[in-house]
């Protein structure tokens, strides 16, 4: 279970957090975002080394069919990265 979905940008060191499922939120210098609240952890980036995740979670084994989904968006190189592990 998520209990905060939290990203820190290496940029401009702006720490944001999404609170609800469809709560999506960019940091001051736009390198990265955050969405899903407390739903999945979503995470975006032109560059993974800006994104360095804060983001708790209670100790529970993973749902079975938690994927890794990485999709690239129209918008020049921004990734997005949904249950995955970037730690
Ligand atoms: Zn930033």
């Amino acid at each position: 279970m998520i209990i905060k979905n939290k990203a820190l940008c290496n940029k401009c060191k702006d720490i944001i957090e999404s609170k609800h499922v469809h709560d999506f939120v960019s940091c001051k210098c736009g390198a990265i975002s955050v969405d899903g609240g407390r739903d999945y952890l979503k995470r975006g980036a032109k560059d993974w080394n800006d994104l360095i995740d804060l983001s708790e979670e209670t100790e529970e084994p993973p749902k079975p069919g938690k994927t890794i989904k990485e999709e690239k968006s129209e918008k020049e190189g921004f990734k997005w990265l949904v249950n995955g592990s970037w730690k």
